[in-house]
């Protein structure tokens, strides 16, 4: 659709101010009931589309994103726009610097229309924990459309914006594109910049594109990736334009695929059959096909649900009233402000996690939780350093199971938490991982989307994109 859209703008067959009108217009007459988007910013969104309008009637030499309207998950800083997370914490909060990525897509000339709607904090799979509202699936809307990045997946997939961007600490791209019938893409950890988005977990975030195929999200990838001096962790430039490496060609390539993931319990047999007819268009194009166990990954979750909140305990700090958050006027303490600050404005998933990163962060119990959890941690990584010797790039389902419906898990955390049990992994071991639809089983008469998540080696973006965007040409035939 990107490369659609820029061939059009080109031409001068279509203006961006166009784009921009219909995002809007598309907008007034979809969000009202799928409630994707948090916040708008209308002038400066056409104002912006008429400066890059008269680049374009220039003649310049245009980025393959300019002039296109895009949409931002709600945790990332725009200068001079409000940045809630999801939170009545920040409900006031007013961004005083943009984002590394929104600097560089101001740069690209990709117009920005709206943020979206997110789990506080981005905490969660369902985007039920928001505090503003609740986002519906297109497909259904009795349905979550997956979290936490589950606005900006139902603002593409309702049609209203052609790419969003989203943040993923364990899955909270790749569930909702799964949920939702987008492609959605993690970066390796390192690949893109995370100065100016809203910490959850810092060893494990990373922000990515929504788009409606494997080629935009490579398009957009190359406009986010580089190095940044702002971000230690981030890794220097491939300086790739990764929209070229599409070949199609995948012939002779290793397509592992996880045993222990397909024989899950957990997984919906019809998903599992859906995976597996995705594995056979694979052997079609050539690509090899080998079974691996990975047994490790079974520790995935626990280990995943002792860092994240460790993590988060400590990123969390920050909002007291004091540093961050909003201002508590009845407080007559300090410690009031403090615990009135907290206890009044944030989530009972929110406080969850504080809590139990507290505790497992404390003198008595780091080396029993938190200390083992990173060994775990550095088993997974090795688990996946090994099958990447034998294998190019791994091969499964991103969810084990369709869009529920609202309340269906919200009541029992630990039936979300494992919503993300094919997810999480790579945001632990740090490798690359994308989430493209793969097909769609029927529920209570309605037509679901299905996911299948491709993993590559550490900074292998190229390859992994090369190998979904062949599938999904040979499936679209
Ligand atoms: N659902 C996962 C969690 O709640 C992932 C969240 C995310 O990736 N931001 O932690």
């Amino acid at each position: 659709m990107i490369r659609k859209l820029h061939n059009a703008l080109k031409n001068r067959e279509i203006t961006s101010a166009e784009l921009v009108k219909k995002a809007f217009d598309d907008i007034a007459e979809k969000d009202g009931e799928i409630q994707a988007f948090l916040s708008l910013r209308k002038e400066k969104a056409l104002q912006r589309a008429q400066e890059i309008d008269e680049q374009f009637e220039k003649g310049r030499e245009m980025n393959m994103l300019a002039g296109i309207p895009y949409a931002t998950k709600d945790n990332m800083c725009v200068r001079g726009e409000r940045v809630t997370a999801g939170s009545k914490m920040l409900e006031k909060y007013i961004a005083p610097y943009s984002a590394t990525v929104i600097e560089r897509l101001e740069a690209s000339g990709a117009v920005l229309v709206g943020k979206t709607n997110m789990d506080e904090f981005a905490m969660g799979s369902s985007t039920e924990k928001s505090a503003y509202q609740k986002t519906k699936n297109p497909h259904d809307t009795e349905r979550v459309p997956g979290g936490s990045s589950g606005g900006s997946a139902a603002s593409v997939a309702g049609g209203m914006v052609p790419w969003s961007l989203g943040s993923d600490t364990g899955g909270s791209i790749r569930q909702p594109a799964s949920l939702c019938g987008v492609v959605g893409l993690k970066p390796t950890y390192g690949r893109v910049s995370r100065w100016g988005l809203l910490a959850m977990a810092s060893s494990l975030d990373q922000i990515g594109p929504f788009a409606t195929s494997v080629e935009d999200v490579a398009c957009i990838l190359s406009e986010i990736a580089g190095e940044d001096s702002n971000d230690a962790t981030s890794a220097q430039s491939s300086g790739k334009h990764y929209q070229n490496f599409l070949t199609g060609d995948i012939k002779g390539k290793k397509i592992g695929i996880i045993q222990e993931w397909i024989d899950h319990k957990g997984l919906d047999p019809e998903i599992r059959n859906v995976v597996e007819k995705a594995i056979e268009s694979f052997k079609k194009l050539g690509a090899e096909i080998e079974y691996v166990s990975m047994p490790t990954l079974e520790y995935a979750i626990p280990a995943y649900y002792i860092i994240v909140p460790s993590e988060v305990s400590s990123n969390m700090a920050r909002y007291d009233g004091i540093r961050f958050g909003s201002v508590t006027p009845d407080a007559k303490t300090i410690l009031e402000t403090y615990t009135k600050t907290r206890s009044q404005n944030l989530g009972s998933e929110v406080k969850r996690r504080i809590m139990l990163g507290t505790y497992t962060l404390s003198a008595g119990y780091y080396d029993a939780y938190y200390k083992k959890a990173q060994k775990v941690r550095a088993l997974i990584r090795k688990e996946f350093e090994r099958a990447f010797v034998q294998v190019d790039f791994l091969f499964g389902p991103t969810s084990p199971e369709v869009a529920f419906r609202f309340g269906e898990k919200s009541k029992d955390p630990l039936s979300m938490y494992l919503s993300d049990i094919y997810t999480v992994t790579a945001n632990i071991a740090g490798v690359p991982a994308i989430s493209f639809p793969i097909g769609t089983i029927q529920k209570d008469g309605v037509s679901l989307p299905v996911g299948g998540q491709l993993m590559a080696k550490w900074f292998d973006e190229e390859g992994m994109l090369c190998a979904s965007d062949a599938y999904e040409k040979s499936v679209s035939l």
